[in-house]
């Protein structure tokens, strides 16, 4: 079968691969899952891996299956399997467990060891391709009525965890009654987290660099938050009128915005980082300025990356809440479908040179 597939180590390599179609019984003990694949979307980590900054192939390939976003439907499964039975909707977990007690737990997001293992990412194939197989524990079944927004499972698991992290890690505060979030950036995960903290109650402000109106701020202001253009408000002036944050979560991918936003968190807050950087910027910090501050403020930064299968529950849940409170306002941002895995040049060209493209999907097949 069809498989689009990376030689990592290589810049601009992505390319097709045949690979065979895999079967239930490959996993042991029936708990075993064959995925059909719908869809499949991808974002700047799949981008820097063509650009061959990270990303190696499992022992034995020298090629790696990308893609971890993935939608599909059950195709079959083990004698053991509970959970999800064929026709069912799935995604899967990104991240397969390593050696660390976190691994032992079913939290692979949290692993302690150096080395990770992450579908399409890192040392394990990835979804864009025909059919894969996976365990029971790594499938997660989506309800029917958010098929029309399969591919946002996994970056919406990201955005869950990213601010469950947040409120876990405020438990230090016995009392934290946040009220004033600030969104660094308007990606899929910028605007996915503005709903998760809109949820929660907070008054979200998302900040981007284009000036509205774009569809950014259209999603923005349809989860009845507020869109802030940087190239018309500093986050200086917007603390001015909003006071310092509670919490701010750096979704931009640009390390020095994720540095800024140490500058104006309020006391006893947090700043939360999920950009995953993958260059070599270097920037200047007041760093007297933010030590001082830091220490006479109580204030945590906390880094946040992947999901376990709780935060994949979590982030359906928010997304169908989210779905019946602001209806029509998600599925904007499935903005570039891409027709079949033959047009993978196709994706790759507006994942590297569409600056306006918020979510590239793959359609692969239909159910
Ligand atoms: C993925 C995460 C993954 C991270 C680091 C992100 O693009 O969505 O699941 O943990 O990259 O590899
Ligand atoms: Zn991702």
């Amino acid at each position: 079968m069809k498989a689009v597939a990376v030689r990592p180590g290589t810049p601009n390599s992505v390319h097709m691969q045949e690979i065979a179609r895999p079967s239930v019984d490959q996993i042991e003990g029936g708990m075993g899952v064959l995925v059909k694949v719908l869809k499949v979307g991808v974002d700047a980590t799949d981008r820097e891996i063509n650009d061959a900054l990270y990303g190696n192939a499992p022992d034995g390939d020298d090629y790696l299956v990308i893609g971890h976003e993935c939608f599909g439907v059950v195709e079959a499964v083990g004698e053991n399997v509970k959970r999800v039975k064929p026709g069912d909707f799935v995604t899967a977990t990104v991240r397969r467990p390593g050696g660390s007690i976190y691994d032992l737990i079913g939290t692979n997001d949290m692993t302690s060891e150096e080395t990770y293992y992450e579908r399409g990412i890192n040392l394990r194939h990835g979804f864009l391709t025909e059919y894969f197989v996976d365990e029971e524990e790594y499938i997660v079944r989506v309800p029917q009525g958010l098929q029309h927004l399969h591919v946002l499972q996994e970056p919406m698991s990201c955005a869950a965890k990213a601010v469950h992290q947040a409120y876990e890690a405020q438990r230090r505060m016995k009392v934290w009654n946040p009220k004033v979030a600030y969104v660094l950036g308007a990606g899929q995960i910028g605007l996915l987290t503005t709903l998760v903290l809109k949820l929660r109650g907070l008054e979200v402000f998302t900040l981007a660099r284009g000036e509205a109106p774009n569809l950014k701020a259209e999603i923005v202001e349809g989860l009845e938050s507020t869109y802030v253009s940087t190239s018309q408000t500093s986050m200086t002036e917007l603390v001015k009128q909003t006071g310092r944050p509670d919490l701010i979560v750096d979704a931009t991918g640009f390390s020095p915005l994720a540095f800024e936003a140490m500058e104006h968190i309020g006391h006893n807050g947090v700043v939360v980082w999920t950009g995953i950087t993958g260059g070599e910027r270097k920037s200047e910090v007041p760093s007297d300025k933010i030590n001082l501050e830091w220490v006479l403020g109580n204030k945590l930064l906390l880094g946040s990356v992947n999901a376990n299968r709780g935060h994949f529950e979590m982030g359906i849940r928010d997304l169908a809440l989210g779905d019946m409170m602001f209806p029509g306002v998600l599925e904007k941002i499935l903005t570039n479908p891409v027709e079949g895995l033959d047009n993978y040049q196709e994706m790759m060209r507006l994942l590297v040179e569409d600056k306006d493209a918020l979510k590239v999907f793959v359609n692969v097949a239909s159910a």
